[in-house]
């Protein structure tokens, strides 16, 4: 009655996580999500679109103003020369693209490399599609592959790699070296690399993101997914798209066409001006979130918990074993939004096998009251749980 990839998952622990802290009244530092409204020119876009522009079926690769837009951006931002009439499709956010190329590019028994911890969404999606996953283990605190690795994971069957990079949920950054070396094992593989680049906008310390699709050799052989949600920070949007070279983005579009078709118009219109016209948003926004990274750092440091170092997206991670929690990540998410009021997402969650299970991800795009009693209540769960576990 069922196929089996989906009858046996379960729920996605962002939803569960969420529900729990609705449940027990708790500070949600969980699911990912800011609790500012966003930015006001880019909501004004959508509500004067909705009322005065066309609400039927836009282009079904996606209004041409927000292709041209995202060109712009991307050449701008990371130097990229893309046309927009080729190589963009405009997706319902990041999940759809993902599913876009899962499905259109894997053939049954071709071998995906992916590395954990890895979001949630991919490992379903590519057995679905009939992928054999070759899974990776990265590890604290620079979660990084490296060739020996590499070398154990490609094989003549590898048809496609996924990466994420910035990486949730560890908030770490793939660098030129990292990517220049992946790009080595693509070449001589011939495989496709399926980029998931959502925060590539949320990053901080002045560090760079970096794109295999601008590697040298990568540019035939790179679907590269954005997804406004993560650039505006309206998560709720679902507005995302798929950059590739002409021939990858003919075969993704079929899938494409027959996922969602389109994506709402007022918000693509909306996002088409937020990125012509940015003003200061993109210094701004991950400024300010840099100061709410620090904010939550420093108090949970206070609190006597060892926090690891994280360069990008709304995410901190929790060394649990570190910081004096004899219990694994998982027993201990549940103990804190059940007993102290505080959720956050065991990052055990992004692994399939063998996971990395004392370590706590914390959403930090909250208020800053919110973040200091997230982390008063962080501490108390610990000595709830000092005192249970011994
Ligand atoms: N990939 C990653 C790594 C994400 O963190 C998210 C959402 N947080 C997505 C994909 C999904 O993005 P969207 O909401 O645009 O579908
Ligand atoms: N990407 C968000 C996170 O990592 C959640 C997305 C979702 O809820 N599906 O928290």
């Amino acid at each position: 009655m069922a196929n089996p990839i989906y009858s046996a998952l379960p729920t996605t622990i962002f939803t569960v996580m969420s529900g729990l802290a609705a449940e027990h009244g708790a500070i949600n530092l969980g699911q990912g999500f800011p609790d500012a409204p966003g930015p006001r020119r880019i909501l004004d876009a959508a509500a004067h679109a909705l009322t005065e522009k066309s609400n039927q079926y836009p282009p079904m690769p996606g209004l041409l103003e927000l292709r041209a837009a995202v060109a712009r951006h991307y050449a701008t931002t990371q130097s990229l020369e893309l046309d927009p009439t080729r190589e963009i499709t405009v997706t319902s956010g990041a999940t759809e693209a993902l599913a876009c190329a899962f499905l259109s590019l894997i053939a049954p028994g071709d071998e995906v490399v992916l590395f954990q911890p890895l979001y949630d969404a991919y490992l379903p999606m590519v057995r679905r599609a009939g992928g054999v996953p070759r899974l990776a283990r990265l590890e604290p605190p620079n979660w990084r592959w490296d060739r020996a690795m590499l070398e154990t994971l490609f094989t003549p069957r590898t048809r496609m790699v996924v990466v994420n990079t910035p990486l949730n949920p560890t908030a770490s950054l793939f660098d030129a070296a990292d990517l220049a070396l992946l790009a080595e094992f693509c070449v001589r593989h011939a495989a496709v690399a399926v980029c998931d680049e959502v925060w590539e906008q949320v990053v901080f310390d002045g560090r760079a993101h970096r794109t295999l699709i601008g590697v040298p050799g990568m540019r035939e052989r790179t679907v590269k997914i954005g997804s406004a949600g993560k650039m505006f920070g309206l998560t709720g949007w679902k507005v995302g798209w798929l950059v590739a070279a002409p021939e990858l983005t003919r075969v993704l579009s079929k899938a494409h066409q027959f996922l969602t078709f389109t994506t709402p118009p007022n918000l693509q219109w909306a996002v088409a001006e937020g990125l012509e016209d940015p003003g200061d948003w993109f210094e701004v926004m991950p400024r300010d979130l840099q100061a709410s990274r620090d904010r939550l750092s420093a108090a949970l440091r206070a609190e006597g918990f060892s926090v690891l170092p994280g360069s990008g997206t709304y995410f901190l991670n929790v060394d649990l074993a570190a910081s004096g929690v004899h219990e694994g990540d998982a027993a201990f998410a549940l103990r804190a939004v059940k007993e102290a009021g505080v959720a956050g997402i065991p990052v055990s969650a992004f692994y399939e096998s063998d996971p990395v299970a004392h370590v706590l991800r914390l959403c930090f795009a909250k208020a800053d009251a919110t973040l200091d009693e997230g982390a008063r209540r962080l501490a108390r769960a610990r000595d709830l749980s000092r005192a249970a576990v011994r």
